[in-house]
């Protein structure tokens, strides 16, 4: 049964619906190559088979009386960051240990009235913090990647979605949602060699999202392909009256564009990206993406985005701006964990003390103090300001082309432990994907190939504010060439085995 955990989501949607197998099937298959591989890499915070179980046998029923919905039977994970009606929501931090919503998240509600099954809950960065997935309280994912230099180091699948990445790829889920602040889809797509896309600020509701920056925090999702990711976007997207920033757009088929070729698209390609010290297989596999879109008949513009090197300071201005804000509600009181002191204020303290891991104090440290009477004007109302210029780049620039072609990442994914000397360096990894959240933009990441060492590296397309399809029909083009047949070293050890 297990062959069921290697279909796609729109194989196995399309199997299910043509009967050749349950969704307690493809449900049980799942669980079983969870109970078999997630011990190791830690991709599920909290499993929940018991709940599978009864959604595919309900999932199963509907099918039999002709109800079936759009992901009807189909079973996926969900990030720990999304409020599951009651079930424990962690967003990866000890002060939300044991916390479960009385109320369903809008994504996992549309998601569950499509007929999906969730396996569980995905681990990540702690409240969604980082590009590691280190910083989670519940233990570090591990990549179901290895390098092939024999050194046999346990590598990151990137974060804050690690989990839900690194559960794609493993074959632990056929899909999975995530939330994208500043890169926490993308980068971790590229480094687990999946596809994720980011869609546009407003797109996705994120009422029942646990907070992070809230003119930044985006949900979206991961599929071992485009197709696959565009889907579950399809069912998570639309518009929701409880959250005020969820637009009333219609939503459109975004698998569709696929089928589209790319010929006519203008595409460009941002000369600041090309930054110092990049490694030559990042440039290598950029050109690639540009002679393959140009073969199918793209343009290829050259674009300038004059203010990307002010990306990285104004987003780490501006998110923990907002984090130091959102998490004043975890206060022992409300949610959580609770730790009593001899009044009020030092329970806050002892709460805050023990309930927050190093780079959420960090964040929430940085964030009061550009927030501060005397500091505002100097770091977040400018930082605001630069942040309109680097939308304005955008805009300008989509006056020459269509889309914008960049690399997701500036290495690939890198051991458990490496930089994490110093804060800067795990922020740099995030230089090619912040400003597109400082934008609002939609941007996807597409698995592109391989480098020396065996582990895989992603392409990004960014498109305008509302034209997911068009980053879709570049991103399937990229697609089809790169043709990425390439799985976890995990998988194939267990194959040989
Ligand atoms: N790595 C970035 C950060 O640490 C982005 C995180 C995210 O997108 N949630 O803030």
């Amino acid at each position: 049964m297990s062959d069921l955990t290697n279909l796609s989501l729109a194989e196995a949607a399309k199997g299910l619906e043509k009967k050749e197998f349950s969704s307690l099937e493809i449900t049980k298959a799942h669980i079983e190559q969870i109970e078999k591989l997630d011990d190791g890499l830690n991709c599920y915070i909290t499993r929940t088979p018991e709940i599978a179980l009864k959604q595919a046998a309900e999932s199963d029923k509907r099918r039999a009386s002709g109800k079936a919905g759009y992901l009807e039977g189909c079973p996926i994970g969900i990030k720990d960051l999304f409020c599951t009606d009651g079930v424990q929501t962690t967003a990866a931090s000890k002060i939300l240990e044991g916390f479960k919503p009385q109320y369903e998240s809008t994504v996992t509600a549309k998601l569950f009235a499509d007929g999906a099954v969730m396996l569980g809950k995905l681990n990540l960065d702690e409240f969604a913090m980082g590009s590691s997935n280190t910083t989670s309280a519940y233990g570090n994912v591990i990549s179901p990647w290895k390098r092939n230099d024999g050194s046999n180091a346990d590598l990151t699948p990137g974060g804050s979605s690690g989990g839900s990445a690194a559960a794609v790829s493993a074959r632990l889920c056929l899909a999975a949602t995530g939330t994208d602040t500043g890169g926490s889809i993308r980068q971790p797509a590229a480094f687990c060699g999946i596809a994720g896309i980011k869609p546009t600020y407003g797109r996705v509701s994120r009422w029942g999202v646990v907070a992070f920056a809230s003119s930044l925090d985006q949900a979206g999702s991961f599929g071992r392909n485009l197709e696959d990711a565009a889907m579950l976007l399809k069912s998570m997207s639309g518009f929701d009256p409880k959250d005020s920033t969820c637009a009333d757009k219609p939503v459109p088929d975004f698998a569709a564009a696929l089928k589209q070729s790319p010929k006519g698209l203008k595409v460009g390609i941002p000369k600041e990206y090309r930054v110092e010290g990049m490694p030559k297989e990042i440039e290598d596999i950029w050109q690639k993406g540009i002679d393959w879109l140009k073969a199918e008949g793209a343009e290829i513009v050259d674009v300038s985005l004059p203010h990307t090197k002010y990306g990285l300071p104004v987003y780490y201005i501006i998110a923990p701006a907002e984090c130091s804000s959102n998490l004043a509600r975890y206060d022992g009181v409300r949610y959580g964990l609770r730790v009593d002191g001899k009044d009020l204020n030092e329970t806050y303290e002892k709460t805050r003390a023990a309930g927050f891991g190093d780079e959420v104090k960090r964040r929430i440290m940085v964030g009061s103090y550009v927030l501060s009477a005397g500091y505002y004007d100097a770091y977040y109302i400018k930082a605001q300001k630069v942040r309109r210029l680097i939308l304005n780049d955008f805009l300008e620039a989509y006056k020459q082309c269509d889309v914008i072609l960049a690399p997701s990442t500036p290495s690939a994914a890198f051991a458990i432990g490496e930089n994490e000397d110093d804060p800067i360096k795990m922020y740099l990894n995030d230089v090619f994907t912040v400003t597109v959240n400082l934008a609002g933009l939609p941007g996807l990441s597409v698995p592109a190939g391989i480098n020396e060492q065996g582990l895989p590296l992603g392409l990004q397309l960014i498109g305008r504010p509302w034209d997911e399809e068009t980053i879709i029909r570049a991103g399937g083009a990229i697609e089809r060439a790169a043709n990425f047949t390439a799985i976890p070293s995990l998988l194939k050890a267990k194959k040989a085995a």
